[in-house]
C-alpha cells in the first residue's frame, strides 16, 4: 500500500529529533551540545526543493558553497549551481572572489564566520546557525584569553575551527594543510608556540617540527572516535588498501597512515597513490567527492566502533548533518540565519587569517584548494 503524506511526514520528523553530543573542554570538564538533523527529503520532494533553491539563488544573486562533510545532495547542488565543494578556507575565498552579493554556507558556524570576516560587505547565510564544532565549543574566548595571558612569551597559533573572538586574540590562524609549515617557520625563528584547540593536530605538528608547543586540550568528536585495533582488523581484511588519515585523529591512528593530510590533501593523496582501495579516516561525507573523482576505486570508512557497537563507523559530524535541503530553502526564502560578526572583532580576527594567506602566497603558492578541516 502506498505511503500516505502523513506517514511520510511522521517518518521525516522522526529523524529530526535532537541528539546530545558530549565534547571535552580544555580543563577536562565535559560539555553537552544538541544537534538536530534536518528532515530528509523524499525523492519527489528533492526534485521540487532543488528546483526552488536554484531559482532563489539566482533571484538573490547568491553563491552556494558547501563543505566536503555535508550531505551529497548539498555537495551536488553547490557544484551544479556554480558554487564550490571544498574546505572552509577555500569556501571563504571562493565566496570572496565570486561576484554574488550573498554567500550561502553549508557547513558549521565557524565557516560562516570566516566567510563573513573575509567578506564583511557581503551577506552570509547558513541553513542552521546552531551547527557548531566540538573544537570551537571547547575553546571559549574568555578562558582562551586567560590561557594566552598566562603565557605571554608564546606566539598564539589557532586552528581555523575557532570562533571569531578566539581568532581575534591569535597571532596566526592555520589550516591543517599549512599548520606544519607555519609552525616550522616560527620554530626556526626561535619562537615558542601556544596552539589551540585541537590536541591531536597540535601533537602531530609538534612531533613533525620539534617545536616547543603548549597545547589546548580539545578534540573533534568525529576524529577522536577512530580506533586502532579495529583499523588493524580492517587492514587485514583489505591487505591492498592504503590508509588515509586526517591529523585531527589520535596518534595511534596517524601512525597507521599511508598518507596524512587535510580534507583536500586526502583527496589528492588518493589520486596520487593509485591504489584500488582506500580506508579513509575522516568524516565520511568526503567519500562522495572521492567516488566522483575516482570511479571504480573502493573507499571504506575507517572504523570508529568497538565490538558490539551498533555502527561500524560513526564518522559523520552531527553538526555538519544539520544542513539539509529544507532548511537551505527556508533561509533562501526568508533571508533568516544571517551570520553577524562584530565589526571590531572581525577586523582583529582578519589579521591572523591574512597573515596565513600572505605566508601561503610566498611559501605555498599552490595552496589554493588545499585548506583545512
Ligand atoms: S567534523 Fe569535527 S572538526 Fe569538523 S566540524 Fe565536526 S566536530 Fe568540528
Amino acid at each position: 500500500m502506498a505511503e500516505s503524506n502523513l506517514e511520510r511526514e511522521k517518518k521525516a520528523m522522526a529523524v529530526a529529533t535532537p541528539i546530545q553530543i558530549r565534547f571535552e573542554r580544555f580543563d577536562g570538564a565535559t560539555g553537552i551540545a544538541p544537534a538536530k538533523p534536518p528532515r530528509i527529503a523524499t525523492p519527489a520532494e528533492k526534485v521540487d526543493l532543488v528546483r526552488r533553491i536554484k531559482a532563489r539563488l539566482k533571484a538573490l544573486d547568491a553563491v552556494f558553497v558547501a563543505h566536503y562533510y555535508v550531505h551529497p545532495d548539498l555537495q551536488d547542488l553547490a557544484q551544479e549551481t556554480g558554487g564550490t565543494v571544498s574546505d572552509s578556507l577555500e569556501m571563504a575565498r571562493f565566496g570572496h572572489d565570486h561576484p554574488g552579493k550573498t554567500i550561502v554556507v553549508a557547513g558549521v558556524r565557524f565557516m560562516g564566520e570566516t566567510a563573513k570576516i573575509l567578506n564583511p560587505e557581503k551577506r552570509v547565510l547558513m541553513p542552521d546557525l546552531a551547527a557548531e564544532c566540538s573544537l570551537d565549543l571547547a575553546c571559549p574566548a574568555d578562558e582562551f584569553t586567560r590561557f594566552c595571558d598566562a603565557n605571554p612569551d608564546r606566539v598564539v597559533v589557532v586552528y581555523a575551527n575557532t570562533s571569531a573572538a578566539v581568532k581575534a586574540r591569535a597571532d596566526w590562524m592555520v589550516t591543517s594543510s599549512i599548520a606544519e609549515k607555519i609552525v616550522a617557520h616560527l620554530h626556526a625563528e626561535g619562537r615558542k608556540i601556544l596552539f589551540a584547540p585541537d590536541k591531536h593536530l597540535g601533537d602531530y605538528i609538534r612531533r613533525a617540527t620539534g617545536a616547543d608547543m603548549l597545547l589546548w586540550n580539545a578534540s573533534c568528536v568525529v576524529h577522536e572516535e577512530f580506533k586502532t585495533q579495529q583499523l588493524e582488523e580492517l587492514k587485514l581484511a583489505h591487505p591492498g588498501a592504503k590508509v588515509l588519515v586526517h591529523p585531527e585523529s589520535p596518534r595511534g591512528v596517524i601512525a597507521m597512515a599511508d598518507a596524512v593530510g587535510s580534507t583536500t590533501g586526502i583527496i589528492q593523496a588518493a589520486e596520487r597513490l593509485g591504489a584500488k582501495e582506500y580506508i579513509v579516516a575522516t568524516d565520511g561525507g568526503i567519500l562522495h567527492q572521492m567516488r566522483k573523482r575516482l570511479p571504480g576505486v573502493t573507499f571504506i570508512e575507517a572504523p570508529t566502533a568497538g565490538k558490539g557497537a551498533t555502527c561500524q563507523s560513526c564518522a559523520h559530524c552531527p553538526w555538519m548533518a544539520m544542513n539539509g535541503l529544507h532548511n537551505l530553502l527556508e533561509v533562501l526564502e526568508t533571508g533568516g540565519n544571517e551570520i553577524h560578526v562584530d565589526p571590531a572583532v572581525g577586523r582583529k580576527a582578519k589579521v591572523c587569517i591574512q597573515r596565513m594567506l600572505d605566508f601561503a602566497r610566498v611559501h605555498l603558492p599552490a595552496m589554493r584548494g588545499s585548506g583545512d578541516a
